[in-house]
């Protein structure tokens, strides 16, 4: 019988080599995108819903090409992670961040909260806790400023090497919270177990606020449980005064959105926490 090509069978389509191909592609420029200077960090503004002072920033990683249009996160984050690129580029994020955060207190900034997305790829790293803390050191940023976002695939994936880390770095002063509460599978337990100070509502569930009853009784829900157990929450995603006001008066305290601000460069944000003024 005369071969008719993979096709026939329907898992070989065109698109489907243009869609690895391009895959291909950009993993070899993520591969330089560091040593070309491509990656520039945005840092998002978190505000304390009663008082609505800026508290913190988000740190959130861009990559820009040269001669390409921007790629976002959403897409290449998977793509470092799933080639172990994570590793050097979270490395240079967090160092970066520090660098950033040192720099901007020296010309006079509140002392904020610095948040970092952290990889479950690099947690899992045999030497994730040196690398941290010698960051931490050669930077000098008060460790106790630092919070590092860990998602709740870690809690499943990692276990009790993750736990063990963490707490490490917790007795350093480093603050954890549990980015995109709701949308995994973390329960009470998980964020007693992995000892976070914070909880971020995923931003899923801000969305459809102030329309949707069932999702207010979920965001109602978390924030009771959060009192309760005297954890910090933070909503993200927060774009509107409705929304905003709800979770005020639900007792949510920290707010992040478009509502506030976008993520911005290392210039503007220093511009947003003098009010306009540097500082
Ligand atoms: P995330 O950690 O959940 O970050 C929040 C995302 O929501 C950011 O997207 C931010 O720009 C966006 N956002 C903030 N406020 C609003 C809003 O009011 N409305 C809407 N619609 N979106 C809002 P971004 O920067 O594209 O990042 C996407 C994801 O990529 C992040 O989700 C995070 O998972 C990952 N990521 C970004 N930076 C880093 C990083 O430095 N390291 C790691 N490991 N992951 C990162
Ligand atoms: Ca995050
Ligand atoms: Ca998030």
């Amino acid at each position: 019988a005369k071969s008719r090509g993979l096709s026939q069978y329907g898992f070989y389509q065109p698109e489907m080599a243009e869609a690895t191909a391009k895959k291909t592609r950009m993993e070899q420029m993520l591969r330089q995108a560091l040593e070309k200077n491509e990656l520039l960090l945005h840092y998002q503004p978190q505000i304390c819903a009663q008082t609505q002072a800026l508290v913190g920033a988000e740190v959130l990683v861009r990559w820009q090409p040269a001669g390409q249009p921007m790629v976002s996160p959403a897409q290449f984050i998977p793509l470092a992670e799933e080639t172990g690129l994570i590793i050097p580029i979270g490395e240079w994020i967090f160092r970066r961040a520090c660098e950033q955060y040192v720099k901007w207190r020296a010309q006079g900034m509140r002392d904020i909260l610095l948040s970092v997305n952290v990889s479950p790829h690099q947690i899992e790293e045999a030497d994730f806790v040196e690398r941290f803390v010698a960051i931490i050191e050669e930077t000098g940023i008060d460790a106790s400023r630092v919070v590092l976002e860990i998602t709740e695939s870690l809690a499943i994936q990692e276990g009790e090497d993750a736990i063990r880390k963490l707490k490490t770095l917790k007795q350093r002063g480093l603050q954890v919270s549990m980015d995109d509460f709701g949308t995994g599978y973390s329960s009470l337990g998980v964020l007693k177990l992995y000892q976070v100070d914070s909880l971020k509502i995923a931003r899923e569930f801000i969305r459809d606020l102030t329309d949707d009853h069932e999702q207010r009784t979920i965001v109602n829900a978390i924030l009771a449980m959060a009192a309760s157990m005297k954890l910090k929450v933070i909503a993200e995603g927060v774009e509107t005064k409705e929304q905003f006001d709800h979770l005020r008066l639900q007792g949510c305290d920290w707010i992040q959105g478009f509502y506030f601000s976008k993520p911005l460069s290392a210039e503007d944000f220093a511009r947003f926490a003098g009010g306009g003024r540097l500082f």
